[in-house]
């Protein structure tokens, strides 16, 4: 939370001002080719530069990795800042002056801070009660050294009711330790500790501060694990636990490993896979997904080797698919966590299994089945994940891998799936691959704006597929509405999305251009497809009033259904 008003107006006056060009040559040597600036990629290891600058549009983007953004991201990504930092101290930099913050956005960051001081005077009290005896006999028996223990700031809650209270009360209110979800507060006003008789775990943001805390129990009592309810500072589909940590080691690894147990992430860390990150006891959200993609290109996946870690990394599997990542799985030995694994192999034996890890389509189809009939029984299953990768090329290497594996040639993929999927399957025939994306680059890149306009206000967005793309037109249209421009830097100001910010940075150097006399039809066949859409809706829509016995439903559907089927069929 920055003590400055970051409203968009703010943020678009800083974009103006920073000059991306010299923020990026300050750390690598860029080289003006044509339009752009080309230099080798700071984010992956290479010999020729695949990264590009435009200072025009004011935006990065690197063929390889597929990094990109605009400035406010390159200083997240380079110096691993947070938004507001880095809008910070781009504004110092450029001398842009940042109005402060409204009284209510203030009020909220005090309460923040505040927060953040309650949990450091805890962990003050849980890491000092790690000396006692029953945490370190749990300790031992789980193989966690002291010093381990103390880089990732383990404590001990006592066995009392009220012992965090009393220690805490004298410096701060009984609402800011109930707010911090450390102390709880029955009916009738009772207060008494969340945390009693377990090992407590820090729970970090990005930026080290102590947002939550896990408990573990000594012994098999339940729950195992009890976590901090949620707070202002912490929303647990949106915390990886040890990301500060991993973060240093992200870039030379180039990669995370992603685990689902604090234990098994501490242990991994000890073995030297410091690139080691855990969700908290829930399943990989896509918020972790985003969060990692913003960050690596690749991550491995490393769950239980029981059937519920197989299936969880399935489910896994698909959100960091859809998040644009390279994924691949460390399946290992029935019935064992990364824990027991790491503690009985060490560095080496893990680092090989590490290096072994299954490329996502080879992982399904080790699942599917070892003979063809049962992998072709779960073949659409697995198609189903491998679709959510929105990257062409690695959909495709991904489906090839499957079909071929259960014995399927790869245009019957198609037929096969068409038994589940009619309606899409109908829906895309006759639109091109990438013709969303070269139809979103004419109008933001290569056509002059008013014509764009023209095109994007009547555009028929329920025909786009892609989700990202359709988001992005949406953006679009809505700034046409509110009299905005259709230049990259302001569109890009109004689109959060890591994964649509890169598709809009790498526009222009990854779609393909189209002849502008080819636009209308293409939006033609984008029109037609949202008609199509739009029928199946209304046949579905048509049997439900039937069912329902709504005339006035019935009456208007069919009315709109007569419509659709007259509509001429302009343009081809
Ligand atoms: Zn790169």
């Amino acid at each position: 939370m920055s003590q400055y008003d970051l409203s968009r107006p703010v943020l678009e006056q800083v974009r103006e001002a920073a000059d991306i060009v010299a923020v990026v040559g300050e750390h690598l040597t860029l080289r003006k080719t044509g339009r752009n600036y080309v230099g080798l990629c700071p984010f992956h290891g290479e010999k020729t530069g695949s990264f590009n600058v435009s200072r025009e549009k004011g935006t990065y983007y690197c063929f390889g990795c597929k990094r990109g953004g605009d400035v406010i991201d390159f200083v997240m990504e380079m110096e691993r800042v947070a938004f507001a930092e880095a809008v910070e101290r781009l504004a110092d930099r450029f001398g842009v002056r940042l109005p402060p913050a409204s009284p209510e956005a203030r009020r909220r960051k005090d309460e923040q801070e505040q927060l953040a001081d309650v949990m450091e005077a805890a962990q003050a009290v849980f890491a000092r009660q790690l000396s006692q005896d029953r945490p370190r006999a749990f300790l031992e028996r789980r193989g966690v050294p002291l010093d381990v223990a103390a880089e990732f700031g383990l404590g001990y809650a006592r066995n009392e009711w009220r012992a965090l209270y009393d220690e805490l009360r004298s410096k701060f209110s009984e609402r800011a330790l109930v707010g911090a979800g450390l102390v709880v507060e029955g009916d009738g006003g009772k207060v008494w500790d969340r945390f009693r008789d377990r090992v407590t775990i820090p729970i970090r943001s990005a930026r080290s501060r102590i947002i939550a805390y896990g408990g573990r129990a000594l012994g098999d009592e339940n729950p195992k694990y009890l976590n901090s309810p949620e707070t202002s500072l912490f929303s647990k589909g949106h915390v990886l636990f040890a990301l500060d940590r991993a973060m240093r080691a992200f870039s030379k690894a180039n990669r995370a490993i992603v685990v689902e147990g604090y234990f098994d992430c501490i242990a991994l860390h000890r073995v030297g896979l410091t690139e080691t990150v855990a969700t908290l006891g829930t399943a990989l959200s896509e918020h972790h997904a985003a969060e990692l993609a913003r960050r690596v290109p690749h991550v491995v996946v490393c769950f239980d080797g029981d059937n519920a870690g197989r299936q969880a990394a399935v489910a896994a599997l698909r959100t960091l698919l859809a998040a644009a990542l390279e994924v691949s799985v460390l399946v290992l030995p029935d019935g064992q966590d990364p824990d027991d694994v790491a503690r009985r192999e060490g560095a080496e034996g893990f680092g090989r299994r590490a290096a072994a890890a299954l490329p996502a389509a080879d992982f399904l189809l080790e699942l599917m089945g070892s003979t063809r009939q049962e992998r072709r029984r779960n073949l659409l299953h697995s198609l189903e994940v491998v679709n959510a990768c929105p990257d062409p090329v690695r959909r495709f290497e991904m489906r090839e891998t499957l079909a071929r594996g259960a014995g399927i040639p790869l245009e019957e993929l198609g037929g096969l799936e068409s038994t589940r999927m009619v309606a899409r399957q109908a829906a895309v025939e006759g639109l091109p691959e990438n013709a969303e994306l070269a139809l979103l680059r004419a109008f933001l890149h290569d056509l002059e704006p008013a014509e764009s306009a023209a095109h994007l206000r009547a555009f028929p967005i329920d025909g786009i597929c892609h989700p990202g793309v359709r988001r992005v037109f949406e953006v679009l249209q809505r700034r046409l509405a509110g009299g905005g421009t259709l230049e990259i830097a302001g569109v890009l100001s109004e689109v959060d999305d890591p994964g649509d910010r890169r598709l809009l940075a790498g526009l222009e150097l990854e779609a393909p251009q189209t002849p502008r006399e080819r636009i209308p039809s293409l939006i033609e066949l984008v029109r037609r497809r949202a008609d199509r859409l739009r029928s199946s809706e209304i046949v579905v829509r048509i049997r439900a009033a039937e069912l329902a016995g709504d005339r006035d439903a019935l009456a208007r559907l069919q009315a709109e259904q007569s419509e659709l089927i007259k509509r001429p069929k302009r343009g081809t």
